[in-house]
């Protein structure tokens, strides 16, 4: 079946035609890649284009696709048996791994997406405090739980909509949304009202808005507020884990959060996502507990092997790597952009990037906002002709992965600098 062809099938068998929203292409208009295959930094679709693959399954792929010592995990612990809903060595082995990495994650459970994940660790901040309000960040994205999709970002960015139809006010009452990077207004709110505070959940590096560094002194500020007024700081990891560091954000920053939350990369591109911190706090859990989560699936065998293949593989060299590439994609980015006299802000961190069509890399979700999206719909559709496939929304980051090479990345700069010139000023 040619690509067409399976979409519009597919308009008859999911809404929109897909999966989860972002897939759709609404945002840069025309007909979603259709994928059959991938392979390292490639992936193939179902007219036999080969693209320079930036999605990365949204992070997950830090190896790339189809990466051997992965598939070979996957395929031998899928011949033992596919789940058992029983504990296993194999989550133990993962369980070190993930320490190991992450130590303040003392105490962890398996899940099977970051939703569960950021849902569930909201859940035993409450438990654990007794209290109701959180503190989110506008633009921040923590998946799909009722209680976190307020002024959202990701795929409710990209389609431009401020909250979901379908969760009542009820269900958000209790979340307060602050604007990222600004640690007066946290104080502000936490002098107000700190002590009703269960936990501020943050995206330490925000992703779901265009990649948005934090400034200097915002988490150390999360860190001291809410240690000041006994709520508990959870770091939304699911994009920076084992991405910035092999220590994800935490490392890289130097903040120990109380829980963290993990999914995409631990999970070697299988289902399998993970919440855990402070043993006293884990411990609210049930059995230990009173606060329940559960999971058929949690821990499935073969995404906890595919997570540790990919944790096995995630070395200073594989780091250094990565961050020579993505230095040498900036780079030929920011020369690329001036060539065509383009006024745009390339933002970089670690193998996260965003080219945002705004004057001033933006700071917070208001300033992501004000971007140019016919601009960035140019762009997109300039780079992808040229084989180059980028996130189809301005407000999602590009994803490198060490099975990119300065081959992938000089191509990306040759196609970006007619693309650039294609897009305007
Ligand atoms: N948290 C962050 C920071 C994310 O980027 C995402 C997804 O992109 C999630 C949570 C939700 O994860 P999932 O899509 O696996 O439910």
């Amino acid at each position: 079946m040619k690509a067409i062809d399976v979409f519009e099938a597919s308009l008859e068998a999911f809404p929109g035609g897909v999966n989860s929203p972002v897939r759709a292409f609404r945002a840069v208009g025309g007909t979603p890649v259709i994928a059959t295959a991938g392979l390292g930094a490639y992936v193939t679709d179902a007219d036999g284009r080969r693209f320079v693959d930036y999605v990365g399954s949204w992070g997950a792929l830090i190896l790339g696709h189809a990466a051997p010592q992965v598939v070979s995990a996957v395929g031998e612990a899928a011949a033992r048996g596919t789940t058992f809903g029983m504990p296993t060595p194999r989550e133990l082995e993962l369980a070190r791994l993930i320490r190991d990495a992450v130590p303040s994650m003392t105490r962890m459970r398996f899940v099977s997406s970051g939703t569960e994940a950021a849902m569930s660790a909201i859940r035993v901040a409450r438990g654990f405090t007794g209290r109701a309000k959180i503190v989110a960040f506008a633009g921040g994205y923590h998946g799909h739980a009722d209680s976190l999709l307020a002024k959202a970002g990701s795929g409710l960015a990209t389609l431009g909509l401020p909250a979901s139809a379908g969760v009542t006010p009820g269900a958000v009452a209790d979340t307060i949304v602050l604007p990222y990077n600004d640690a007066s207004a946290v104080r502000a709110a936490f002098a107000a009202g700190g002590r009703e505070v269960a936990a501020v959940i943050v995206e330490p590096v925000a992703a779901n808005m265009g990649v948005i560094v934090p400034v200097p002194g915002f988490l150390p500020a999360l860190r001291e507020v809410t240690s000041a007024y006994g709520s508990l700081l959870i770091f939304d990891e699911v994009i920076t884990g084992f991405r910035l560091a092999r220590g994800g954000a935490q490392e890289r920053f130097g903040i120990v959060p109380d829980l963290t939350c993990l999914g995409k990369i631990a999970g070697g591109g299988m289902p399998l996502a993970v919440y855990g911190g402070r043993a006293d706090v884990m411990s609210v859990l049930a059995p230990l507990g009173p606060v329940y989560q559960a999971g058929t699936l949690s821990g499935n065998p073969v995404a906890v092997a595919a997570g540790s293949a990919t944790l096995r593989a995630l070395t200073p060299e594989l780091y250094h790597r990565l961050e020579r590439l993505g230095a040498r994609l900036e780079a030929g980015l920011r020369e690329a952009a001036l060539a065509a006299g383009c006024r745009c802000s390339i933002v970089r961190i670690a193998s996260l990037v965003t080219v945002f069509f705004t004057a001033e890399p933006p700071r917070d979700y208001t300033a992501a906002s004000g971007a140019d999206l016919a601009r960035f719909r140019r762009f997109f559709h300039a780079m992808l002709e040229r084989g180059i496939l980028l996130p189809p929304s301005q407000f999602e980051s590009w994803f490198l992965s060490a099975a990119h090479g300065e081959h992938e990345i000089d191509r990306t700069v040759a196609a970006a600098r007619e693309a650039f010139a294609e897009a305007g000023q």
